[in-house]
């Protein structure tokens, strides 16, 4: 078991009743187009690796492929595709090649990132190492942080002073008035940040807005907010709930939500929400066992993209001391939650909620997925789906001629072992190394 425990900074935390939220719109590709670019690498060239260039594609073997200037420029085997003399080489015989990895549920939050602005370089880096970079992510989507800082350390990557990601953000969430989630509250208190809560449909889409102009990509709703006490879950407001989707949507960026219960989660549907933070291992539709055919059909007329976050139940139930029984009919259910959700045609996008925990290794995630999904789906929902979802289908998520040269190599083939996807040997953005065996 590779689970460690959660965070002590926040407390009575129950994932196994939120859901979260994506959206069903094609998004702008222009999100990234100002900075989400590495400075410029040197020519490369990656040669001998077993290569995966998308989920569907037969795998390529002794293949090489060739970047210049942070781009894809040539890709095929050592027989038919020339490397120019002086080219820096990777001799990644033995390894698998796949498109850079989406993280697409985590928090800018660890205690390490706090300080974006002016925190030294070196720290920050190593946080973003430990949590995503070393696990082989190029692209995550911070779902709920401090957009000041989250726009900050994305400022100090893209300059080329920190190797990190690149950084999606949804900045400041919102939550209910009176809905702050009982799990934050202290954590807020702790940092002096200002409330998240909004109380109107004017006051939300107005700070939607403003935080969209400074740069966000998208805004993430707690639809339905754990306030604990004898209100439990606190629903939004449906007014408010649409006048977020709606502000996020006419710039073409997606809404995320944790619906929390079955009262939120009709709260986010009806509101166009497009993106379900996590799958539920409770209060699923009303079902005893799980999601309801009726939700799951909902869920895909909706067009929802769900984020199963399913080791996170683990890492909850060993904080909580929940029992074994109780844990495996909660991993059981998820497990046919996200089986039955992929096989009605719903998009399953990868997310950890790393940053909210310390469990980094994504290891037991891949363990978990493989019973419900195969590889080439778990390498969907690190890399293609996540692309088209959110607007990078002609940049990111696949290994073609003209794409973003955003690589993963890997020690061992995840086409005989999932687990494999987290044997990282090497971490490519923009075709610059930016962790691994490789660094130079
Ligand atoms: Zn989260």
């Amino acid at each position: 078991m590779t689970i460690r425990t959660a965070l002590s900074w926040m407390s009575e935390w129950r994932p196994h009743v939120l859901v979260g939220l994506v959206i069903g719109v094609s998004f702008a590709a222009n999100v990234l187009a100002r900075d989400s670019q590495s400075p410029a690498a040197q020519e490369l060239a990656i040669v001998g690796a077993r290569m995966y260039p998308s989920p569907d594609a037969a795998p390529v073997e002794d293949s090489v492929v060739v970047i210049e200037d942070g781009r894809i420029v040539r890709v095929g085997t050592r027989s038919n595709t020339p490397v120019s003399p002086g080219v820096h080489l990777i001799d990644a015989r033995g390894a698998v090649l796949t498109a850079g990895f989406w993280n697409n549920h985590i928090h800018l939050m660890t205690p390490d990132q706090l300080d974006a602005a002016t925190g030294k370089a070196e720290k920050l880096q190593a946080s973003l190492e430990a949590m995503l970079t070393r696990w082989g992510f190029t692209t995550v989507f911070d779902i709920a942080s401090s957009t000041d800082n989250a726009l900050a350390l994305r400022r100090r990557i893209n300059s080329g002073e920190i190797a990190g990601p690149t950084i999606l953000t949804v900045g400041d969430p919102f939550f209910p008035k009176d809905g702050t989630p009982i799990y934050v509250r202290e954590f807020f208190a702790a940092h002096g940040w200002p409330s998240d809560e909004v109380a109107t449909p004017e006051e939300a889409a107005a700070r939607a807005a403003h935080q969209l102009d400074r740069g966000t990509d998208g805004v993430k709703l707690f639809a339905g907010a754990i306030v604990g006490g004898k209100a439990g879950v606190l629903p939004m407001r449906l007014d408010i709930a649409k006048a977020l989707v709606a502000e996020a949507h006419r710039r073409g960026k997606p809404a995320f939500a944790h619906p929390s219960n079955l009262a939120g989660l009709n709260v986010a549907i009806e509101s166009g929400v497009d993106v379900l933070a996590h799958t539920t291992a409770m209060d699923g539709g009303g079902v005893p066992g799980g999601w309801s055919k009726e939700l799951i059909s909902r869920l895909r007329k909706h067009n929802m993209a769900l984020i199963p976050t399913m080791s996170l139940f683990e890492v909850e139930a060993h904080r909580t001391g929940e029992s074994p029984d109780d844990l495996a009919q909660a991993i059981a259910m998820i497990t046919t939650e996200v089986k039955n959700y992929a096989a009605a045609g719903g998009q399953i996008l990868f997310g950890t909620d790393v940053g909210y925990t310390d469990a980094f290794d994504t290891t037991e995630e891949y363990r978990l997925m493989s019973a419900a999904l195969d590889w080439r789906k778990i390498l969907d929902s690190l890399t293609t789906a996540p692309a088209a979802r959110f607007g990078f289908a002609t940049r990111k998520g696949a290994i073609a001629k003209g794409m973003d040269a955003d690589l993963v190599l890997l020690n061992a083939d995840p086409a005989q072992d999932p687990t494999a996807f987290a044997r990282v040997r090497d971490t490519i953005r923009g075709g610059r190394v930016i962790w691994g065996r490789d660094l130079n």
